[in-house]
């Protein structure tokens, strides 16, 4: 960093590193506030280490599976412990008498309800006798003989309709102990509930965010801010544009960085940079208005994320606070034109553009008056 200033030295950055890496470093927004150094993990939005976002680096980085029957267990409509289930049978992780014994564990090694052949995958989930009239009994039939369960697995995925795969997935689980009825009403009763979940997140995010402008109340202001990336160029394009509870145009401002951030980035040092302008302007009840849900989120969330990003939001905090009754709203882009259209304004500016109760020409159509 440049000694004494809040921002990377580029050339220093240049004589130590390489393209990739300069590229990298100069990814992470620097706060204005915080001195301490922190560790985080970039494949979480919020710098959380999830099991989850690691299996989503391990799988992109992986070779491409030879079969795609990976995609198809993990797409089966079953709860995710069945699908767990069937990932550990095609592995081999099971708990069958021969991965026992590999494990030193001293077990017979034959299956307990044949007593005939020894108790490994395919045979307890397939060839058994049991596990033969099991699938007899059902609609997915028996198909025997195969030595290795993914590739029965596959058979199964190649010959059965989506519900039939649904369904043996679910048998498997059960362990084919008696009780296919049962495996069927619990998968009609998981995906009766998955749906009714769908259908409430659903209506949740629809209702979110209004779709049109709206005027503030008496004596408050409303500031909509929106920022867009330039990656070609390596800019970030900032607006906002503040009307009064009359919908009458106040002010607007739009300016530009030189920076590589990603879009969630430029749109909080947009939210940034329009609360340091504020502090300058003698409006005391102010509501920030953005179409960056994520944003939004992460500004009116009681929570601090150890990252760039949420640094950033903890900057906007601490200005939103110093300047007093000043409120964040969501709405959808389409409420949001006006501070859109002014921060492409910018771009066709050399530098900063500011008005004041006159709008600039390419403004008069998208306001409310
Ligand atoms: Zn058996």
């Amino acid at each position: 960093m440049t000694p004494g200033q809040r921002n990377w030295d580029l050339d220093m950055l240049v004589d130590i590193f390489n393209d990739r890496d300069q590229a990298l470093i100069t990814q992470i927004p620097l706060s204005s506030r915080r001195d301490d150094d922190a560790w985080y993990w970039s494949a979480n939005s919020r710098g959380l280490f999830t099991v989850r976002s690691c299996y989503s680096i391990l799988a992109y980085l992986s070779e491409p599976p030879s079969s795609n029957v990976w995609q198809k267990v993990w797409k089966l409509k079953v709860p995710a412990k069945v699908k767990h289930f069937i990932w550990r049978a095609v592995v081999n992780v099971l708990s069958t008498a021969d991965n026992l014994r590999r494990c030193q564990v001293e077990v017979p090694s034959v299956c307990p309800i044949c007593n005939t052949y020894d108790e490994i995958v395919a045979h307890c989930l397939v060839n058994c006798s049991f596990a033969k009239s099991c699938w007899l009994l059902s609609p997915i039939g028996y198909v025997g003989g195969c030595e290795n369960f993914m590739d029965w697995l596959e058979g199964i995925f190649t010959r059965c309709s989506s519900d039939d795969c649904d369904l043996a997935a679910m048998t498997c689980w059960r362990r084919l102990s008696s009780v296919l009825n049962l495996a069927g009403q619990v998968l009609f009763q998981w995906k009766s509930v998955r749906k009714l979940q769908v259908f409430d997140n659903n209506s949740v995010s629809s209702s979110h965010g209004a779709v049109c402008w709206q005027r503030p109340c008496v004596w408050w202001f409303k500031c909509n801010v929106d920022a867009t990336t330039f990656l070609s160029g390596g800019t970030i394009r900032y607006g906002a544009v503040i009307q009064n509870s009359e919908g009458e145009f106040v002010a607007a401002r739009s300016n530009w960085l030189i920076s590589s951030f990603g879009a969630r980035e430029a749109e909080a040092i947009g939210v940034q940079e329009i609360l340091s302008w504020l502090k300058g302007l003698p409006f005391l009840h102010v509501i920030i208005e953005m179409d960056s849900l994520q944003v939004f989120t992460a500004l009116t969330m009681d929570s601090f994320s150890p990252n760039g990003f949420g640094l950033l939001i903890d900057d906007c905090r601490a200005l939103a606070q110093s300047l007093g009754d000043v409120t964040f709203s969501f709405v959808r882009r389409s409420a949001n034109f006006a501070a859109h259209s002014v921060a492409r304004v910018g771009g066709f500016l050399l530098g900063l553009g500011e008005w004041r109760l006159i709008p600039p020409p390419s403004l008069v159509s998208q306001l409310l008056f």
